[in-house]
């Protein structure tokens, strides 16, 4: 739908106050792209509503209209998972940024889904708390719950749907539930908590949230190892994860990356493959002891260099420049897009695909460049191209696919943590064989005109 006629117009202006709504072809256009190359259909109109009761009372009018709906948080994905794919209303939640109650006692924060993470964290932490789950990107609450958002301490401190205890759901035909409950635990009926999380913006729009939070860490203790092969790194990944020494970020990196993050940001690393890591502790001591323990580990792994016990700074600029990599990529290939690689896979098998990952890359003569959350088994390759240069980009989604496949058949997924969106969705049958059938019976039980994110998923 491309266009609203002036009744629909006057109608969803009257569902909400002044300025919340726009049919302004500049707004329109900010609501077009996330950060891929995936290409949408611009949008008939932008509302920002304020309050579950609006965003309510606007989807019960969408509904009746046959409008589709896309919800939008901060477009920082990287699949296409906000892009509206059919027009019609973009709903940008970014106005429904209150924190509504944060209880330190219970370590809980109740939220609406347009506070945006650093936002929380800053406020989090006037009380010794913050929420871990860190995607880098300053996202919103919301856009991190639709796509289950993780991150460099997901390997410790798990990804968001492991601190989402309640929502507050406006399903497509504007009806309002809520899900879950504010005790720690509870084994009472179906999950739907954890349906909605992860759902893309596909079955409802979330308008509020109890978080999970965990104290801030007193002790951190930053390390960076070198290796002379990536074979070598990537085991060392495996040995560390199971000897309990349970980072609480292990990242890989190799020597192309670092290169890039040396020259746009004089960091001095050594440009072999590397891993960075951090501890997290109750004391100096016992991070001094994990550190020791961990250099071992890695030099009967093959290590060339270990370097512990970064300053503050450092490490702060350390983690900066790794946060900042996907930029960083980007600002050595001007005019260029990129097509990212977002496999997991178990952890005895992420070397293997850390090296099938790089020949592919190399075989395919493409500029591409291999990392990852690797505590995780979630390996990211950012391939560089123009869309418009089709067999340069044949090359690069021919190496995407080659990848999947490979993770696929290791017993991995598709995406680690980016969500499916429109990029991912010719993998969801391989992935997920009949039960994809089950997740479109669900998607069409609560949302039978197809109106909710079209396009995405399925
Ligand atoms: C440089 C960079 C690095 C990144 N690194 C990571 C990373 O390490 N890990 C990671 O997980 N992601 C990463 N991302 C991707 C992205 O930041 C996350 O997926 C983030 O959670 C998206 O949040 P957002 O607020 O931008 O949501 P959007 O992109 O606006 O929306 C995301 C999805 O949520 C839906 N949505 C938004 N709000 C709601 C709501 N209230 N109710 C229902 N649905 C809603 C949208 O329709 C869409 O499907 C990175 C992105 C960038 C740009």
């Amino acid at each position: 739908m491309k266009q609203f006629n002036t009744g629909q117009i006057d109608q969803l202006k009257s569902l909400l106050g002044p300025n919340q709504f726009s049919t302004g072809e500049s707004n329109r256009r900010l609501h077009l792209h996330d950060i891929s190359p995936h290409q949408g259909e611009l949008p008939a109109g932008v509302a920002w509503p304020r309050t579950t009761e609006e965003v309510a009372s606007l989807l019960a009018y969408t509904y009746g209209e046959n409008i589709p709906v896309t919800p939008w948080g901060a477009g920082t994905s990287t699949e296409g998972n906000p892009v509206p794919s059919r027009g019609g209303l973009v709903v940008d939640l970014t106005q429904m940024d209150c924190i509504i109650d944060l209880r330190p006692r219970d370590l809980q924060v109740d939220v609406q889904p347009g506070v945006f993470r650093k936002a929380l964290n800053r406020e989090c932490g006037r009380h010794g708390l913050f929420f871990p789950p860190d995607p880098g990107a300053d996202a919103t609450i919301g856009g991190m719950i639709a796509n289950n958002a993780s991150g460099v301490q997901t390997v410790k401190y798990g990804a968001t749907k492991d601190y989402v205890m309640r929502l507050t759901v406006v399903l497509p035909h504007g009806e309002t539930i809520h899900t879950g409950c504010k005790a720690p635990k509870s084994s009472s009926g179906y999950d739907l908590t954890r349906l909605f999380v992860g759902s893309e913006g596909t079955l409802g729009i979330v308008t509020e949230t109890t978080l999970r939070l965990a104290g801030i860490p007193v002790h951190h203790l930053a390390a960076t190892i070198t290796f002379n092969q990536l074979e070598a790194a990537s085991e060392a990944v495996a040995v560390m994860m199971g000897s309990g020494l349970e980072p609480a970020a292990l990242e890989l990196l190799t020597p192309g990356l670092i290169r890039l993050m040396n020259q746009e940001k004089a960091l001095g690393l050594p440009e072999t493959p590397s891993l960075f890591c951090e501890f997290h502790g109750i004391s100096a001591a016992t991070l001094e002891e994990t550190a020791d323990l961990a250099e071992e580990l890695c030099r009967d792994c093959g290590a060339t260099g270990f370097s512990f016990g970064v300053t503050e700074v450092d490490r702060k600029e350390l983690w900066r420049a790794r946060h900042e990599a996907w930029e960083t990529i980007h600002r050595a290939h001007p005019k260029k897009e990129t097509l990212i690689v977002d496999a997991a896979v178990p952890i005895s098998s992420y070397p293997q695909m850390v090296i099938f990952s790089q020949e592919q890359v190399d075989a395919h003569d493409a500029v591409g460049y291999v990392f990852g959350h690797a505590g995780d088994g979630n390996l990211h390759v950012v391939l560089v191209g123009d869309p418009k240069d089709r067999e340069e980009w044949r090359h690069l989604e021919a190496i995407n696919e080659a990848i999947v496949s490979r993770a696929i058949e290791k017993g991995g997924t598709c995406t680690g943590e980016h969500g499916i969106g429109i990029g991912k969705r010719k993998y969801m049958r391989q992935e997920h064989g009949s039960s994809y059938d089950l997740m479109k019976q669900i998607k069409d039980l609560l949302d039978p005109k197809g109106l909710m994110n079209p396009g995405k998923l399925f």
